[in-house]
């Protein structure tokens, strides 16, 4: 078949800056966005320019996202350098065709970079519809009952569903039909259609239909690049969940003169109390981990009873309760750490706890916080009698009933 690679062109339409797609955590066109580890174009791309029929893949694409296309982009020697689109897609395609006019292909498939799913089984089916017609569009006979309704969403009729299709792209012409019928349309009208079949209907092309491929969808809508997401995903992947978790504990002051909180031991005119260190800071963070793990609490990890915990460094506690995150296949995301006391002050020491958490639990200082308040003198913590603490832990995990978990 590489006889006819020279002879088959695909022009991708990506100038469009669509936003459907887009939630408020990124402004990137739908056709750039990331979807299975790649931006969805740079998956239309691949498929094109690994079919052994196409010879040559132009792109259409705004002027703005030029930076965005060049990271996209494969490096293929089919590919070559993009054409700025127009207005519309109408003159964005009629730019294309004609930067495609010193190559004059026999046949042009016009195409929307946001159909990630075309198929060499579909371009099969186009071409070789086009060796007996002008033109040949991929399309699905409408199923659903289909109405017409006025502005405010009353239904004005029912509209017989027999011979309506939905087509879709790619849709394939003979080229120098097309862009003549692109130049004539130019004239009349340069954003009257919108798509290239009813340019060719409205040449007095006659446009075939051919059987096209429901799995060929359109990302529009926010869903759409998430399902996506999960169809062009890694399927060997092992599918994670988020947990979260909580501790909370309490350690009465006693003779001494220092505390340790959160790893670092800061002077005070008493100690803590406890069996351990009687650091509440890393024993909260150790139940909220443990908490995310429904795997008991610190208790049952390190009983009391044991001597051999005894004025143990709590560092022990979280190291230990770390180790079971990994042992489950999952990772610490964030943690958070409150502790509850007048005095001593905890500003001065923040950001000494905060990178002895991160060293024990292995985490970038980013995904750790450390946090305190008092009570306004009220309560036992208010009194100076203690200190409390509480924290969560946020944890990705692999999702019960994923392959290699049980
Ligand atoms: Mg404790």
């Amino acid at each position: 078949m590489t006889g006819d690679q020279n002879r088959v062109a695909a022009l991708v339409v990506a100038a469009g800056r669509g936003t459907r797609a887009n939630d408020q955590s990124t402004s990137v066109p739908k056709q750039y966005r990331v979807v299975g580890g790649r931006p969805v174009i740079r998956w239309t791309l691949d498929a094109l320019t690994a079919n052994p029929r196409i010879g040559t893949v132009i792109c259409v694409v705004h002027p703005d996202d030029e930076a965005l296309y060049h990271e996209a982009a494969p490096d293929n020697g089919k590919l070559l350098a993009p054409v700025p689109g127009g207005a519309s897609r109408q003159e964005s395609v009629r730019l294309g065709l004609e930067r495609l006019g010193d190559r004059t292909p026999d046949i042009v498939l016009v195409h929307d970079a946001v159909r990630p799913f075309v198929d060499d089984a579909l371009i099969d089916r186009l071409l070789e519809r086009l060796l007996t017609v002008e033109a040949a569009v991929p399309g699905l006979p409408v199923t659903d009952t289909v109405k017409r309704a006025d502005p405010d969403g009353t239904i004005q009729e029912t509209v017989p569903r027999s011979g309506l299709w939905t087509v879709q792209t790619p849709q394939a012409f003979r080229y120098t039909a097309l862009l003549d019928a692109h130049r004539r349309a130019a004239q009349d009208d340069p954003e009257r259609f919108t798509d290239d079949a009813s340019i060719a209907e409205w040449a007095g092309l006659a446009v075939a239909i051919v059987p096209g491929d429901p799995m060929n969808r359109k990302l529009t809508t926010v869903a759409d690049i998430a399902d996506a997401d999960r169809l062009l995903g890694d399927s060997t992947e092992t599918p994670m969940e988020t947990r979260v978790g909580s501790g909370y504990d309490v350690h009465r002051f006693g003779p001494g003169d220092f505390v340790t909180l959160g790893g670092v031991e800061i002077p005070h005119d008493h100690g803590l109390v406890g069996h351990s260190d009687a650091d509440v800071g890393l024993h909260v963070l150790t139940d909220a981990i443990l908490g995310a793990l429904a795997d008991g609490d610190i208790g049952s990890h390190f009983p009391p009873s044991d001597p051999a915990f005894k004025g143990m460094a709590s560092d022990v506690f979280l190291r230990h309760a770390v180790q079971r995150v990994d042992a489950r296949g999952g990772r610490i995301l964030h943690l958070d750490l409150t502790l509850v006391c007048e005095r001593p002050k905890i500003g001065p020491h923040r950001d000494a706890m905060r990178a002895r958490i991160a060293e024990i639990a292995g985490l970038p200082l980013d995904r750790v916080a450390v946090k305190a308040t008092t009570t306004e003198g009220l309560g036992f913590t208010g009194r100076g009698e203690g200190i409390a603490a509480s924290a969560t832990a946020t944890l990705s995990l692999p999702a019960p009933g994923a392959a290699g978990t049980t």
